[in-house]
């Protein structure tokens, strides 16, 4: 064996003319190719260590055209310490020399997004790790007997069709990111082999929220991660592989629960049929933290395929999709409210400006013709306001204006609209009110204005006019009236209300 392939020893019982397994192993680590020699005695009856790709690759290539005896029977690539970013493309090749030969990936749970990317290589079976010894042996088994099998059969590739085609109607159909968690989620579900599936997002905000999930009465996330919200910070956020996903932006596997080292959570779903777990992030539009994860609790543990591992992808792209989608949606929804509410609102004293006033009259006559209830119109203005200018200053004014338009909608009832019709000049449009009512109502609102404490200025007093809508008339008349009547009650004096004439 050449110097690069590091160790290479004997192991395990059988011999090559036994006709025993001739294994390759793969890490830069001494230690991990210590550790793997020692769960894997009995396994082969030759294996070589490789400490990296290049020896592997050498090791391979020699076994090959030799007879069967010495022929590598299965490579074991252990990704622990390799770079995605760095490795994959020389990694890739060593499955891809392969051509359909056994290699098993052993992979880290955080780091489950190496077996999607290598199996674009070439067939690969893999394993979770940390892996102990009785579930290598299976690892191995497994490894060995799913070479030259098919991938995904007819039924497993009905499924996954099935699965993204309601994962795409589940974005189209969504109205909003809730919605389109809890499609997802029942989407996922239905997936057969899935008992659980859930959504987190992580919110403008930051913060990381159970937005949705799916399965069995009694399995709730909240309940097992604690929280629903702040799940970055949660405890099993480095064990529970739909969190870590979020955390990492990356794939996050448990084949075997006991491997996350959280034996309650494992002991927990383990009681609720859960046997293997998956976090499949949802990637983000650039660079920065992934949008959310997707959490797949399994009821047994099955290795995923290559098809598997792509549907669960495209259907986490679609997820982003969809919340992209929700969240312009939202702020489309936020604007249109910012814009409605300037383009209706006085910004100085907060209440419904001119022309949104003029739009409400209208709106409540044709609501009191249609239902024969009677509608009031009250108009006031503050009583020499031009001298309270004048004294304190235009400033003091503003805060006058304000004053009394808060010590009006203070007395008002909630269905009474206050509207600054022009400079200090007021209307309240009080349905369901006849002009006995809009009476009271404007002599309760002329002494709450004339008691009012007004910051900087001394006590102010309003004039006031109040009008009942007739059974014909229009809008235009009845603000005549109303007008009419302030005027009289100008030249009654000021701070008195006026009833308008029919
Ligand atoms: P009357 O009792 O007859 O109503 O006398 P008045 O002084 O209130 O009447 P007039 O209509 O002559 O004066 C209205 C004043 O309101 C003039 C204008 O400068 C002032 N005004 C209008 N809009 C505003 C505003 O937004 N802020 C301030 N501070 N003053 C305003
Ligand atoms: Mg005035
Ligand atoms: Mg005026």
């Amino acid at each position: 064996m050449s110097q690069q392939a590091g160790q290479v020893g004997e192991a395990g019982a059988g011999t090559v003319a036994d006709g025993g397994r001739c294994a390759v192993y793969l890490n830069p680590m001494a230690q991990r190719r210590a550790e793997f020699e020692a769960a894997g005695a009995g396994l082969f009856a030759r294996l070589a260590l490789a400490d990296g790709v290049e020896a592997a690759r050498a090791l391979v290539v020699a076994s090959e055209g030799q007879d069967a005896a010495s022929r590598v029977d299965l490579l074991v690539i252990d990704l622990e310490r390799f770079e995605q970013s760095i490795d994959l493309a020389a990694l890739g090749e060593l499955v891809a020399l392969r051509r359909g030969a056994p290699v098993l990936l052993l992979c880290p749970c955080a780091g489950a997004a190496w077996v999607p990317a290598l199996m674009a290589f070439g067939p690969a079976s893999y394993a979770i790790t940390p892996i102990e010894a009785p579930a290598l042996h299976q690892a191995v088994a497994g490894a060995l007997a799913a070479a030259g099998a098919d991938g995904a059969d007819a039924a497993a590739l009905r499924d996954l069709l099935a699965l993204r085609t309601r994962a795409g109607q589940a974005v189209r159909a969504a109205v909003d990111s809730q919605d389109l968690g809890e499609r997802l989620c029942r989407a996922l579900a239905d997936w057969p082999g899935v008992l659980h599936a859930a959504l987190f997002h992580l919110k403008p905000d930051g913060d990381l929220q159970l937005d949705a999930q799916h399965g069995p009465e009694g399995l709730s996330l909240a309940t097992l991660l604690g929280r629903s919200h702040g799940l970055l910070q949660a405890p099993l956020r480095h064990a529970f592989p739909g969190l870590l996903a979020a955390a990492t932006g990356e794939l996050a596997l448990l084949d075997t629960l006991g491997q996350a080292g959280e034996p309650g959570m494992a002991d927990t779903l383990r009681a609720h049929g859960v046997a293997m777990a998956a976090g499949i992030a949802i990637p983000a539009d650039g660079p920065g933290m992934a949008r959310g994860a997707l959490s797949l609790l399994f009821e047994r543990a099955r290795p995923l395929s290559q098809e598997d591992f792509a549907t669960l992808l495209d259907v986490a792209e679609l997820a982003a999709q969809g919340l992209h989608g929700a969240e312009l949606a939202l702020e489309n929804e936020q604007l249109l409210a910012r814009l409605t509410y300037i383009s209706t609102t006085d910004a100085l004293t907060g209440i419904a400006n001119r022309r949104h006033g003029e739009e409400l009259l209208e709106k409540e006559i044709r609501r009191a013709r249609r239902y024969r209830v009677p509608l009031a119109l009250v108009a006031f203005d503050i009583d020499r306001f031009k001298a309270i200018n004048d004294n304190f200053g235009y400033p003091v004014g503003d805060v006058v204006l304000r004053s009394v338009a808060d010590a009006a909608r203070a007395v008002l009832r909630s269905s009474d609209l206050l509207v600054r019709s022009g400079g200090e000049e007021f209307q309240i449009i009080a349905p369901h009110t006849s002009a006995i009512d809009a009476l009271k109502m404007a002599e309760k609102i002329r002494l709450a204005i004339e008691q009012a404490e007004v910051p900087g200025a001394d006590h102010v007093t309003v004039s006031l006019g109040v009008a009942q809508l007739g059974e014909q008339e229009s809008g235009d008349s009845l603000v005549q009236r109303v007008n009419a009547a302030l005027a009289r009650a100008k030249r009654a004096g000021r701070n008195c209300v006026e009833l308008a004439m029919q």
